[in-house]
C-alpha cells in the first residue's frame, strides 16, 4: 500500500481502537448509527443538487430529490413546523444564514456572552463580527447559569434589536421565552434560537419548544443531542411567506452551495430512527446527566447550579479549580479515557486557562448508558480528581467497561455484527 495511505490508514485504526475503549463525554458530539453511516458512504456524497427539489440547475437529482422531500417531511412532523431547511452543511453555516437573511452591517443584535457559554459564531470575532453586527450581551444571572429575565427584558426594551438571539454551547437550562414575549413585542424584534446542543433534546419532547414558545427561527447542528451527521439544519413555524423566502435565499445561494447530500441522506435516516426511540433517548439523557451531576457533587467535585439542580440538558458545568484547573484536569481525564474539554466559567478571565470542564451525557446515553452507570462513572471521576489515583489503571477499568457498552442503541440495527462492521463504537 502507499505509504502516505497505510500511514492515514493507521491514524484512523488508532482513532477508533482509543474511541471504542473511551468514555466520550464531550457535550457537543455523538455517534451515528449503523444505517445513518451507511448513508455517508453513498455515492450522494459525490454528487450536486442546487436550489430546491425539483427545481436543480443539474440533472441527475431525480433520486437525491425524493431524499430531500423526504428529510424535509420528517423533520416538519417531529418538531411540528412549517418550515425546515436541509442545506446547512453545519450549525454555524446555518447562523451565518441568519445573519445574511436578518441582519445588516450595522444593526443591533442582544446575545448571550461567550463568557455565559455562547457560541464564537455570536462573537464579534466569529460570524457576527464578520456580519458588522452590532452585539449585545444578556444580563446574567449566574446562580441559576441563565439570563436574568428581569433585566434582559429591559434590556431588549432599551436597545430595541433587530434580532434577540438566543442560545448557548454550555446550555443547562431552557431560555424563558414566553417571559420575555411582551419585551419582543415593545422592541419589535425577530426572535432566533440556536439549538445547536439541544437540538435533540428539543426534538425529543424535553428541555423546551422555542418555536412554539415565541422563537421566530431554530438553527442548530444535527450531530450533538441529537444522534446524526455532522451537518445543520434551519427550522419555522412563520406564516410569513417573505420571512421564509429570505431564510431560504440566504442558505442558497447566499451561504450553501453544494449541500451534503450524503450528510442530508444520513440525516433522514436519523430523523426516521429518532421517530421511533427519540422520545425515549431525550429523557434518558437528561435523566442521566441529573444523575451524574448528583454523583459527582456526593463526590466533592462542584457542579455548577447546585441551588437548581444541576442541569435540566445533557449538559453539566464543573468547576475544577480546585484540582489544578480545566486544562490540567481535561488532560487528566483524557490519560484515563475520559473525553472531555476544558470551558470557561462565568467568573473567568483567561480563554485559555479557564477553571472548569463541560460534560454531556449524550453519547453515553446512545450506547446504553443509564443512571448506574452514571454513578459508576462519577466515581472514575472522584477518584482521579478527589483522591489523586493514577490514571494508568483507570484506564484499563474504563476500556472494561466499554466492552459491554460498545453498540449504539436508540436506532433500528440490533445486530452487534453491523456495528462493529462500522467501528462504530
Ligand atoms: C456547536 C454550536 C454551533 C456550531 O455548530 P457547528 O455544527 O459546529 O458549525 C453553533 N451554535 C452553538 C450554540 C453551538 O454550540
Amino acid at each position: 500500500m502507499d505509504e502516505h495511505v497505510a500511514f492515514l490508514n493507521e491514524q484512523v485504526d488508532r482513532h477508533h481502537a482509543w474511541f471504542s475503549k473511551s468514555l466520550p463525554m464531550i457535550a457537543s458530539e455523538n455517534v451515528i448509527s449503523p444505517m445513518a453511516r451507511e448513508m455517508l458512504v453513498s455515492d450522494f456524497g459525490d454528487r450536486y443538487a442546487e436550489g430546491l427539489p425539483h427545481e436543480r440547475y443539474y440533472q441527475g437529482n431525480a433520486f437525491v430529490d425524493e431524499v430531500e422531500d423526504r428529510v424535509v417531511a420528517l423533520a416538519k412532523q417531529i418538531f411540528r413546523v412549517r418550515h425546515m431547511d436541509p442545506r446547512l452543511i453545519s450549525g454555524t453555516v446555518a447562523n451565518m444564514a441568519v445573519y445574511f437573511a436578518l441582519l445588516e452591517p450595522g444593526d443591533i443584535m442582544t446575545s448571550v456572552a461567550l463568557s455565559h457559554g455562547a457560541h464564537i459564531s455570536s462573537a464579534k470575532f466569529g460570524a457576527a463580527g464578520l456580519r458588522g453586527v452590532n452585539n449585545v450581551n444578556y444580563p446574567f444571572d449566574v446562580d441559576r447559569m441563565n439570563i436574568d429575565v428581569d433585566e434582559t427584558a429591559k434590556l431588549i426594551r432599551l436597545v430595541k434589536p433587530k434580532v434577540a438571539a438566543f442560545g448557548q454551547s454550555v446550555f443547562l437550562f431552557p431560555t424563558p421565552l414566553r417571559e420575555l414575549h411582551d419585551a419582543f413585542q415593545d422592541a419589535g424584534c425577530r426572535v432566533w434560537y440556536d439549538g445547536a446542543h439541544v437540538m435533540g433534546l428539543i426534538a425529543g419532547g424535553t428541555f423546551q419548544d422555542p418555536l412554539h414558545e415565541g422563537a421566530d427561527v431554530l438553527t442548530g447542528s444535527t450531530h450533538k443531542t441529537l444522534p446524526g451527521p455532522q451537518h445543520g439544519i434551519l427550522l419555522s413555524d412563520s406564516e410569513d411567506e417573505k420571512f421564509l423566502k429570505r431564510l431560504q435565499r440566504a442558505v442558497f445561494p447566499g451561504v450553501v452551495s453544494n449541500h451534503h447530500l450524503h450528510a442530508m441522506a444520513a440525516l433522514g435516516v436519523t430523523l426516521a430512527e429518532f421517530l421511533a426511540f427519540g422520545r425515549d433517548y431525550a429523557a434518558q439523557i437528561v435523566r442521566n446527566a441529573k444523575a451524574l451531576a448528583q454523583a459527582l457533587h456526593e463526590r466533592g467535585i462542584k457542579v455548577l447550579a447546585e441551588k437548581h439542580g444541576f442541569t435540566e440538558s445533557h449538559a453539566l458545568a464543573l468547576d475544577v479549580a480546585a484540582f489544578g484547573g480545566g486544562a490540567k484536569v481535561a488532560t487528566d481525564l483524557e490519560k484515563a479515557r475520559i473525553i472531555t474539554n476544558k470551558n470557561l466559567l462565568p467568573w473567568d478571565t483567561s480563554p485559555v486557562r479557564p477553571s472548569g470542564i463541560r460534560l454531556g451525557t449524550q453519547e453515553l446515553t446512545r450506547l446504553g448508558m443509564k443512571e448506574a452507570q452514571m454513578r459508576e462513572v462519577a466515581d472514575l471521576f472522584a477518584r482521579i480528581l478527589v483522591k489523586g489515583e493514577a490514571v494508568e489503571a483507570i484506564a484499563t477499568e474504563v476500556a472494561a467497561m466499554r466492552t459491554e457498552f460498545n453498540t449504539v442503541h436508540y436506532c433500528f440495527t440490533k445486530d452487534a455484527e453491523a456495528h462493529r462492521r462500522w467501528r462504530l463504537a
